[in-house]
């Protein structure tokens, strides 16, 4: 008999920000196929018996190809484990949960779902940043900032007008762009703005400036991935915490 997949978000690094249905998967699962950004703390929850797959960066820093994923997804639940697939944050935000589900069910075999706290909304909460506030942003919008095959999928133009709150994930290597894209279409240039390093996890850092001063500042303070970068005025409200 097949065994089944569950889709589980580990959220963005404390371990005590998984959720409890995503622990009890953990714990009972005959194998987990984890990723880079997930705390290795939480591998220690599952029984002695578990095989613990590692799918994150391989060693000359490639990611291992969806495809290869999927395919040792599909062959490990026909071995007939419980297995467990384990992203940082939401399987579904950013994470290819999607397209995992999809090949999945293309396999015909059973899988499920179990969501995690993002780090676009839950890490920005730990660095004390409200993603919507009432005085000041009404919606919010989650972007990738990276590049497909090379191509920037954004419409920038669109993006600068919007007056909620922009949280871009994947963004680093690009910054300084993303921040004169915005600008170049209108964004106010004294916007605040913040790059969080490493939410939630106890090195976590953060850089508070502008979307003109946020590139400088932060490759001054030496920040670098996995941060979230957040431009909208509730970034300024992250001082009240810094107080
Ligand atoms: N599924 C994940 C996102 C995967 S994309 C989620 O829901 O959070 C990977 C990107 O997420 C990173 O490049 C970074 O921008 C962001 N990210 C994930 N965890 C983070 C953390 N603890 N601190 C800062 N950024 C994080």
């Amino acid at each position: 008999m097949s065994g089944k997949v569950w889709l589980v978000g580990a959220g963005p690094g404390d371990p005590g920000l998984m959720t409890v249905m995503g622990m009890q998967c953990l714990r009972q699962a005959d194998a987990v196929v984890y990723d880079r950004l997930v705390n290795p703390v939480l591998l220690k929850e599952t029984a002695p018996h578990c095989v613990l797959i590692d799918v994150g960066k391989r060693a000359d820093h490639h990611p291992i190809p969806q495809e290869q994923i999927n395919a040792i997804l599909i062959e490990q639940a026909g071995l007939g484990r419980k297995v467990v697939r384990l992203k940082g944050g939401d399987p579904f935000v950013f994470g290819r949960g999607g397209e995992e589900a999809e090949a999945l069910a293309r396999a015909g075999i059973a899988c499920d779902v179990v969501p995690g706290i993002t780090s676009a909304i839950g890490g920005l909460a730990r660095a004390g940043i409200p993603v919507t506030h009432r005085d000041f942003a009404s919606s919010f919008h989650v972007i990738t900032g990276h590049l497909r095959d090379g191509k920037d999928p954004h419409n920038w133009r669109l993006l600068a007008q919007l007056e909620g709150t922009l949280v871009i994930l994947m963004g680093m290597s690009r910054l300084a762009d993303i921040c004169r894209q915005l600008m170049d279409h209108g964004r106010a240039a004294d916007t605040p703005a913040a790059v969080v390093m490493n939410a939630s996890h106890p090195e976590q850092r953060m850089v508070l400036a502008t979307l003109a001063t946020l590139p400088e500042q932060s490759r001054l303070a030496g920040l670098g991935a996995p941060s979230l970068i957040v431009i909208g005025e509730v970034a300024s409200l992250a001082l009240l915490q810094m107080m």
